[in-house]
């Protein structure tokens, strides 16, 4: 074995053989790199039988194989991940050039003055382009650069969300409901970028679609191939006066934050008499059902411990309906009259005083003019105004209303063939809801990857979102539809009825969801998710 010493941490060498790994184990060798990719000659000691007799001696295995003229930056990015954890590392190649060459490469990386900082989990490159750049890591952008890794793994892809944190928001109502621990529901963001993702943690502030380029805030540019948005939306806790103020004392809360959650639940197992109120604003709203859900878990709370008869339920919704989708209906008043709520349509929250326990809703009086209604509230319990993000709003790329514009079916921009949309941002008539992203993300992913390759995009998004109407601990109606509230269940009615309350839906909401949106979603695990073809 021929070892070139590149650096007090680094070597290389040409083939190893299985006989070479205790002389680099007695070196003090931690990672060992295998650069050449297997099968390149009949005598060449596969990669697996190097890694089984490296572990005996306590040696990571990378394998990292690419042809020469073959790598890229993903290699390189790779490569000085492992250096900068500061290990012995040896790479090896047929003779040693591709690895010495990966170290050259790497070392003219890191020394770059325009890159300050590069690894694979967090990136603060000053200007850079990239395959595909997604902007927002939330549901939809962590599963996205996933989804679109497993269908081509060497992308070139960046996050960019400026969020230390990242929630799984649908533990949130099960959370306010006394089931979840909200620390179940929030991860650090660096420990769910995908490996070879880069994390861009800054805040987009605008776009210029025809240079292929965003702007970020710290006022630098990076530049895509094709970009994803999924920013989410803003919850505009400021358009109801006073609200901001009083949130998390005064018996004021709100299942839509992470701190207050757990606020709720406080409030509801304290309230044993008085006024309870719940509101809805106007559509749309991240997950439409979410405001009554608050109210169900509650309800249910008093009316296990016989308090119903002194708990006055008030329901005060924007809209006109309890529901969107009318089949469901049936199921979801008879639960509002079990808790004895009182429904109050057409009325909006516009102000609180949290001290005097006072709330204002605004309506229309029969000739159309504003009237405001004061009631007094023991415990209110608030569904924020929910708007575009400003910096979508004000972009080339917004629709009329401020939302981003997108082909309903294939999610792609009407305006710009390279730019794409996920989630709450979008302009889609769907239910904005985690079940939508989950069924998107795969119909973005084929279309991207279709684009690339020139060929004409092959999946469609039918609309599919869901809402886990948990009517009581323990019991879910499982709202599942598409554009035009048309029925999409996902099981036969034999296995779960969807227009009545179940106990299967609610195991799957309590138990296998947030699984299934850690393990799965997030690593792109497409379950139950597969595309419809155009
Ligand atoms: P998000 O997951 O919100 O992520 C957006 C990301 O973009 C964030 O990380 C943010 O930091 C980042 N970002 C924002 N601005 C910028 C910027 N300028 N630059 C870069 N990054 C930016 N869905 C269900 O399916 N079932 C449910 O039961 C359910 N219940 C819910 C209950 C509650 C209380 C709430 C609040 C939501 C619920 N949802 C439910 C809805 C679901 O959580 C959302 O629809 C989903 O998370 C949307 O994903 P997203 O990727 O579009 O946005």
């Amino acid at each position: 074995m021929n070892i070139t010493q590149l650096s007090n941490k680094v070597s290389v060498s040409g083939q190893l053989t299985s006989n070479d790994i205790s002389q680099l184990a007695d070196m003090g060798i931690e990672i060992l790199i295998c650069n050449r990719p297997d099968g390149e000659a009949a005598d060449q000691t596969s990669y697996n039988d190097i890694e089984t007799v490296a572990k005996g001696f306590n040696i990571e295995c990378i394998y990292l194989p690419f042809t020469m003229g073959n790598m890229d930056k993903r290699y390189i990015r790779e490569f000085l991940k492992y250096q900068n954890a500061g290990k012995n590392i040896h790479a090896y190649c047929r003779t040693g050039r591709r690895s010495a060459h990966l170290w050259e490469e790497a070392q003219s990386q890191a020394n770059d003055s325009s890159a300050s900082k590069v690894d694979n989990k967090r990136s603060n490159i000053a200007s850079e382009r990239f395959d595909v750049l997604i902007v927002g890591g939330g549901s939809g952008g962590i599963a996205m650069a996933s989804s679109l890794l497993k269908r081509q793994p060497k992308l070139l892809i960046a996050i960019v969300d400026p969020a230390q944190y990242h929630f799984y928001q649908p533990g949130w109502t099960m959370v306010g409901g006394g089931v979840f621990d909200v620390k179940t529901t929030r991860r650090e963001t660096q420990d769910l970028i995908p490996d070879g993702v880069s994390w861009i943690q800054q805040s987009v502030e605008g776009f210029q679609p025809t240079e292929n380029k965003v702007q970020l805030d710290n006022g630098s540019h990076i530049y895509y191939q094709h970009l994803v948005i999924a920013p989410g939306l803003k919850l505009d806790w400021q358009a109801v006066e006073g609200l901001s103020e009083t949130l998390g004392k005064n018996g004021v809360t709100s299942n839509y934050r992470y701190d207050l959650a757990p606020y709720t639940w406080q409030l509801v197992t304290e309230l044993k008499q008085g006024k309870a109120i719940f509101t809805q604003p106007l559509m749309p709203i991240k997950c439409a059902g979410a405001p009554q859900k608050a109210l169900y878990l509650s309800a249910d709370h008093w009316f296990k411990n016989n308090l119903l008869n002194n708990i006055d339920i008030h329901f005060y919704n924007s809209g006109g309906v309890l529901f969107g989708v009318k089949d469901y209906l049936p199921a979801l008043e008879s639960y509002m009259q079990k808790y004895q709520a009182t429904l109050n349509f057409n009325q909006t929250l516009k102000k609180v005083d949290g001290e005097n326990k006072k709330a204002w809703f605004i309506s229309k009086d029969e000739e159309g003019n504003e009237v405001f209604n004061e009631t007094d509230f023991d415990m209110l319990h608030v569904c924020p105004p929910q708007v575009p993000l400003d910096f979508i709003k004000h972009s080339e790329l917004s629709d009329d209303k401020g939302w981003l514009e997108v082909d309903p079916n294939t999610l792609r921009h009407t305006r710009y063939d390279n730019i794409w949309g996920l989630g709450d941002t979008l302009n889609t008539p769907n239910a904005k809801t985690l079940a939508a992203v989950r069924k998107q993300v795969p119909v973005v992913a084929e279309n991207i990857t279709d684009s690339m390759n020139q060929r004409a995009m092959s999946a469609a998004y039918d609309g599919y979102g869901s809402c886990p109407l948990t009517v009581e601990r323990g019991k879910i109606v499982l709202a599942e539809f598409g554009y035009g509230g048309k029925l999409l269940p996902t099981f036969p009615s034999w296995i779960n009825n969807g227009l009545k309350p179940t106990k299967l839906a609610w195991f799957l909401k309590a138990r296998m969801l947030p699984v299934i949106y850690w393990q799965g979603m997030l690593k792109g695990h497409e379950w139950l998710a597969k595309p419809i073809k155009r």
